[in-house]
């Protein structure tokens, strides 16, 4: 990608024309709203040899390695699996890359994603060389989590916050990357991403709205009594549990909003009817409790913590129907 999400345009123009860039900058921003393209892009343009109207040009000596995954002064650092620590041996990578000398002779660019999954081994490494900026060297750093990063790393760096574009404009843009899906389908995966148009992309390609359609069927049997809870747990253990999770946060705050006559409909346009019907009956000192349960849970499962899976949904469904039942 050499080119922004178009709604981070602006942000790209005030960016590209400085005439000096910092030594290092951190991207910011909810996850799925553009951060990796924009950092992507950046280091396009920062090692390109004539950037055209105001983007790597994909056309250069510098465009072709980097097109061709083999420039040697772009180091990409992730984790070798999504969500996992970015290991050891990648620091050691990085201080070898930032004490040689550019192998073409101009910009060397280090893309480290997400910032936050270094561990306190490579945030060291990662210190050193931004109190000791070699010329020419650039560190873009993509986090979801800056308030994770050691506050000795994120002062070094400039801080370049990026938004999430309008809900109408992340659904024009969502339509036309997803053409084939309707417009309700759009709208209920930029619901469930949050307002993040990457995200609900992802999503898409997860098939998150057939397992949601599955997860709601469950959701209503289990309220009629016609599934028990362990039996549902087992079903939806192969189910992204970040996915459910998230799921039950949102269902969670539109039964708060619900009891409380703060909305007349849930946002959560498939579930409006269950959840109408639960606001109903739940009290709100049970329902407070259940949230703080739920993402005290979701913050364990965040941090990696090796919980059970299906014990955990198991716990979830039995408290989520209890919901119903007044003490
Ligand atoms: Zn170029």
């Amino acid at each position: 990608m050499r080119e922004p999400a178009p709604w981070h345009q602006g942000t790209w123009q005030s960016l590209t024309m400085q005439q000096h860039f910092a030594h290092a900058y951190l991207f910011s921003g909810q996850a799925g709203c553009g951060k990796r393209r924009f950092a992507t892009a950046f280091a396009a343009f920062l090692l390109c040899d004539a950037p055209a109207a105001g983007i790597a040009c994909d056309q250069c000596r510098s465009c072709h390695l980097r097109l061709a995954g083999s420039h040697p002064d772009l180091l990409l650092l992730e984790p070798e699996e999504e969500g996992k620590a970015i290991r050891v041996d990648a620091v050691r990578q990085l201080v070898d890359f930032i004490s040689q000398t550019a192998q073409q002779g101009g910009r060397k660019v280090v893309l480290l994603r997400p910032a936050e999954a270094m561990n306190l081994n490579a945030a060291n490494a990662l210190l050193k060389s931004l109190e000791e900026p070699s010329a020419e060297t650039y560190l873009l750093l993509v986090s979801d989590q800056p308030s994770r990063l050691l506050p000795t790393i994120r002062s070094r760096c400039r801080v370049q916050p990026l938004e999430l574009p309008a809900p109408e404009q992340a659904a024009v843009w969502l339509s036309e990357q997803l053409p084939e899906r309707s417009a309700q389908d759009c709208s209920l995966l930029l619901q469930m991403a949050g307002g993040a148009p990457l995200r609900a992309m992802a999503l898409a390609q997860l098939d998150a709205l057939s397992q949601r359609e599955k997860v709601v069927e469950g959701i209503k049997a289990l309220l009629k009594g016609q599934i028990a809870p362990s039996r549902l747990a087992e079903q939806w253990n192969p189910l992204p549990i970040e996915l459910l999770l998230d799921w039950f946060c949102a269902w969670t705050l539109d039964l708060l909003k619900l009891q409380q006559g703060a909305v007349e409909t849930a946002a959560s346009a498939d579930m409006d009817k269950v959840l109408g019907y639960m606001a109903k009956k739940v009290e709100i000192a049970q329902l407070l409790a259940w949230q703080d349960w739920l993402l005290e849970h979701r913050r364990l499962f965040a941090s990696k913590a090796n919980l059970n899976r299906v014990l955990f949904l198991e716990k979830a469904l039995v408290q989520w129907k209890n919901l119903l039942e007044r003490r």
